[in-house]
């Protein structure tokens, strides 16, 4: 297979990339293709992919399942190598996955693409390092009884991927499916399925065909036959919280395992203590990490309702916004870009509707207006930050997930009320707290309803850290040695007599 890694701007004929089925590199079964299309090159195309439906689906899965018994049949140290095997390739080509995901999502090569590269070869080998602690218990029953538990896997895992950072979420998947002996059936994002293709080609070259399968195609078709597929044990998915229910609602009815990690709209709660002279910028600093900005906001931890103390809130929204407008928007290729593009073109309008909507409002005061920005000589899905002050809690831009760099200040007075607010929200995936009191930070930090709360800091997931949301947000844990026991495998006791 012929893998583009490199953005050549000429390409009038684009790759065909096929999908990985039972160690193959396949087509459709109906030889139907998908268009993937750059969004920071003006809908350039860069590449063709298989549109893959229920019979590829159903192809995968019977690979997987012809494969899985004999994976989860091996010693763990075999499982450990591979994927530790894998963590060295990924990264011997590390710069080639950063530039393919710079291309297929519009995410800054600096800034997140790398990041998300590092993250992946980061979780293959926190997965291969752990592989022998998925052990189960013994009972002390007693001289005449040998009673004890077996972790076991699955059986076939189907992963559903989202698009805004594909390699970083099959990393909360791919190795912990791996790890604990599934096989796997992935269904990349129709908007960015090319870095998992490249991902797959590197496992294929470590782990027995059939393990790990790749589906390219559409949700509503490929995705919606994993759902249905008797054949799948368990499907975890990663997206909106719509298609998330929808999903659950498929999956559940045929009672197979389902985890969900969905959308969120998280608080980002400040206190006076954080603003300080001391402390102001390098608060302002993280609250522009926690909001996810280098990511286009296209974060579903993205902190993006700032819930600022009236006494500093003209202030700090001030200094944070003077570093927000530092922020380059550009090519994603380029090394001094800080934010690349909006992901499609249907994304980009609904971004700029949400803004139009907020501006509206009686009472906002926009600090900031990134809608319609165009860096000079580029063309594609790019948009400036926003940030809208005084904003009420109760407005949409406030209560639904943008999935744009759109950041909503909201001044409080009072810390149970502040603490209300921020869980008046449908979800309850992530909060950050900035406080210099430990206790006012850590109290607060119970109180609010969300998955995942960090003080006085706003940067991404740590390696084995709990990880998933509360209310709409999800349901199960991914990420962490505990999150791989429970969303990939299954208790069997074995209760013997001896003697
Ligand atoms: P999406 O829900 O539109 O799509 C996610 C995946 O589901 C895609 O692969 C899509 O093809 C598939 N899909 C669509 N319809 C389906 C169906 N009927 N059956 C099965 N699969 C189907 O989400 P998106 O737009 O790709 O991603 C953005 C969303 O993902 C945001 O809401 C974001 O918050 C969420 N997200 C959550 C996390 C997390 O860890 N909680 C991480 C990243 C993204």
């Amino acid at each position: 297979m012929n893998l583009r890694t490199t953005l050549d701007d000429g390409v009038t004929d684009p790759l065909d990339w096929p999908m990985l089925i039972g160690g193959e590199w396949v087509a459709a079964a109906d030889d139907s293709w998908t268009e993937v299309t750059c969004p920071s090159r003006d809908g350039m195309v860069l590449a063709r992919v298989p549109d893959g439906k229920a019979a590829d689906v159903d192809r995968a899965v019977q690979a997987a399942a012809a494969a899985q018994p004999a994976w989860a049949g091996l010693h763990f140290k075999d499982r450990q190598a591979a994927l530790l095997k894998i963590a060295d390739a990924i990264e011997a080509s590390a710069e080639e996955f950063s530039r393919l995901t710079a291309q297929d999502t519009g995410n800054a090569i600096r800034t997140q693409a790398r990041p998300e590269t590092a993250t992946l070869i980061a979780l293959f080998r926190y997965f291969g390092g752990i592989a022998g602690e998925f052990k189960g218990r013994t009972l002390p029953a007693g001289d005449d009884q040998l009673q004890y538990t077996r972790l076991q896997p699955l059986g076939v895992v189907g992963a559903i991927l989202p698009w805004n950072s594909p390699l970083m979420i099959a990393a909360m998947k791919l190795p912990a499916a791996l790890a604990t002996g599934n096989a796997l059936v992935v269904k990349p994002a129709e908007d960015a399925p090319l870095t998992i293709l490249k991902l797959a080609q590197v496992c294929s070259e470590f782990l027995p065909a059939g393990v790990l399968n790749v589906v390219t195609g559409l949700g509503e078709t490929a995705g919606e036959a994993i759902s249905q597929h008797p054949g799948i044990a368990k499907v975890s998915f990663t997206g909106s919280s719509q298609v998330g229910r929808h999903v659950a609602g498929v999956a559940g009815k045929r009672l197979a395992h389902v985890s969900l990690e969905l959308g969120g709209k998280s608080p980002n709660i400040v206190f006076p203590s954080a603003a300080t002279p001391e402390r102001i910028e390098a608060t302002a600093e993280g609250a522009l990490l926690a909001m996810r900005f280098t990511r286009q906001g296209q974060s579903c931890t993205a902190g993006s309702r700032l819930f600022v103390h009236e006494s500093v809130f003209d202030e700090f929204v001030e200094v944070l916004a003077e570093k927000v407008k530092a922020l380059k928007v550009g090519d994603p290729l380029e090394e001094e870009t800080d934010m690349g593009t909006i992901i499609n073109e249907t994304q980009y309008r609904q971004v700029c509707d949400y803004v139009e909507e907020g501006k509206q409002q009686e009472g906002v005061r926009v600090v900031l207006d990134g809608s319609g920005y165009k860096p000079e000589g580029l063309e594609g899905f790019y948009q400036g930050p926003t940030i809208l002050a005084n904003v009420d809690n109760s407005w949409r831009i406030a209560r639904e997930e943008v999935f744009g760099p759109v950041l909503v200040a909201i001044p409080w007075s009072d810390v149970d009320d502040v603490v209300a607010q921020a869980n008046d929200s449908h979800y309850g995936l992530a909060a950050f707290v900035w406080s210099q009191d430990l206790n006012e930070a850590i109290e607060t930090a119970h109180r609010i309803d969300s998955g995942w709360v960090q003080v006085n800091q706003g940067g991404g997931q740590v390696i084995g850290q709990s990880y998933g949301g509360f209310k709409q947000s999800g349901i199960g844990r991914e990420f962490s040695l505990e999150g791989a026991i429970e969303s990939f495998t299954q208790t069997k006791q074995i209760n013997i007599k001896l003697g």
